[in-house]
């Protein structure tokens, strides 16, 4: 099942050398239409006629998501702005958020990435695709829509929430994939099950493309068994054409990043040296192919490592391990650097214990996870559930190396993520 077999099965010589040629271009190009990168190439004394190899990438300066703000709106393109198609900006927290332009070619070649992937795990022009991602200023929407109505599915722009909507589209238009974020797919998993929907019986849903935020294999099963369908990671940030940058394949082992789009480091986020193949470090991303807005050695922030060897498939472009955590999103609490993934591996793998959880983190470095029930995980002896209490926090000591304060509470107490969670509430006087 390919979309692209000629260029996903590149051997890596000719691959290589497409990547260099890519490189070398878009060099050339920002060094000649972008003030931003002309000025860092003058403080490293680099000429565009020095990128020689793919090894000379190591002398080009980083870009980081401060160089983004700090040039908005317009100052990273490297084309005239009446050039451009499309303006997507990226979440930010605070301040101005991130502006991302997109040429004729840029919209296509996203859409064509996003064909790719879906093709990958079998999906066909005779699919029916309910599109659960936010519509709007956000890329996770619109980039997967014209990528499935390029292979020629019937595409249903729901957007994400409203449940019960959700189940009367993909009741009446028989709905064979969806693209949502973690949270909100274990959200529905609850919701089909309190409405007494057999997914198996009931719909026809085949397979779920889950990304925008890093999620463990275990919520993936726990989606997987409440859905009824085949979960897929994937990968992609607004900065680099939003989704369809690295995708699993049918043997879930990893995700295939589009090589000749994008050229992929993993450095160590403290040093930005390289790590060895097969070490965990930080994603970095140069565009080969972006023409409004070419982005070099981007620092996305991710954590992830590259996994060894050849995929079964016959890819040749190589593959990353699912997202670990974010850089930023790592915490610490007594001298211990935590990642939430950590926490919710333990929790998702545990009976009992259901869909939907939060860390606060408050006082002096004093850490509770508060975590719902499964529907049957209290028989209503106060004493089973304190035994339990005691179990679920020494595992999560051996873990994370601390043991935080578990409260349990009724299903379906938490706020409803319907976009991204928030998982870490920090309130500590500090
Ligand atoms: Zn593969």
């Amino acid at each position: 099942m390919f979309w692209d077999q000629q260029c996903e099965t590149l051997d890596r010589d000719t691959l290589e050398r497409l990547q260099l040629h890519r490189l070398q271009e878009t060099v050339r190009r920002v060094a000649a239409n972008v003030p931003f990168y002309r000025q860092k190439f003058a403080e490293l004394h680099i000429q565009p006629d020095n990128i020689q190899s793919l090894a000379d990438l190591s002398r080009l300066p980083f870009t980081t998501s401060a160089d983004l703000r700090q040039n908005y709106p317009t100052g990273l393109l490297a084309v005239p702005c009446e050039a451009t198609l499309r303006l997507h900006t990226s979440s930010g927290t605070t301040g101005k958020p991130k502006a991302l332009f997109f040429s004729r070619l840029d919209v296509d070649n996203a859409a064509e990435l996003c064909a790719r992937s879906f093709v990958m795990t079998g999906i066909t022009a005779r699919d029916v695709f309910q599109n659960m991602m936010t519509y709007g200023m956000f890329t996770g929407a619109l980039v997967t829509h014209y990528g499935a109505e390029k292979i020629g599915c019937l595409v249903i722009p729901a957007g994400p929430g409203n449940s019960e909507r959700q189940l009367m589209l993909m009741q009446d238009f028989r709905t064979t994939f969806i693209h949502l974020t973690p949270s909100y797919g274990l959200y529905l998993s609850t919701f089909l099950e309190k409405h007494g929907i057999d997914p198996a019986r009931d719909l026809a849903l085949r397979k779920a493309f889950v990304g925008a935020e890093p999620y463990t294999e275990e919520t993936r099963r726990k989606i997987e068994e409440g859905l009824g369908l085949d979960v897929y990671n994937s990968y992609g940030l607004s900065e680099m054409n939003g989704p369809g940058v690295a995708f699993e394949c049918v043997h879930k082992s990893g995700m295939h990043l589009w090589e000749d789009h994008f050229l992929m480091e993993i450095i160590n986020p403290q040093t930005g040296e390289p790590v060895p193949d097969g070490e965990p470090g930080e994603l970095v991303l140069t565009t080969l192919c972006r023409e409004a807005m070419p982005l070099l050695r981007y620092r996305t922030r991710d954590i992830t490592s590259l996994i060894p060897g050849c995929c079964p498939c016959g890819r040749t472009h190589r593959r990353l391990n699912r997202i670990t955590g974010r850089s930023d999103d790592m915490f610490i609490v007594r001298g211990v650097n935590i990642y939430p993934q950590q926490i919710e591996r333990v929790l998702m793998a545990q009976k009992g214990v259901g869909r939907n959880y939060v860390i606060t983190l408050a006082g002096y470095d004093e850490m509770t996870v508060k975590v719902e029930l499964a529907e049957a995980g209290f028989d209503g002896q106060v004493e089973h559930l304190v035994k339990f209490q005691g179990q679920l926090a020494e595992k999560l000591r051996t873990e994370i190396l601390i043991k935080p304060r578990i409260e349990f509470l009724p299903p379906g107490s938490l706020p409803v993520n319907e976009g991204k969670a928030r998982r870490v509430i920090d309130e500590r006087k500090m």
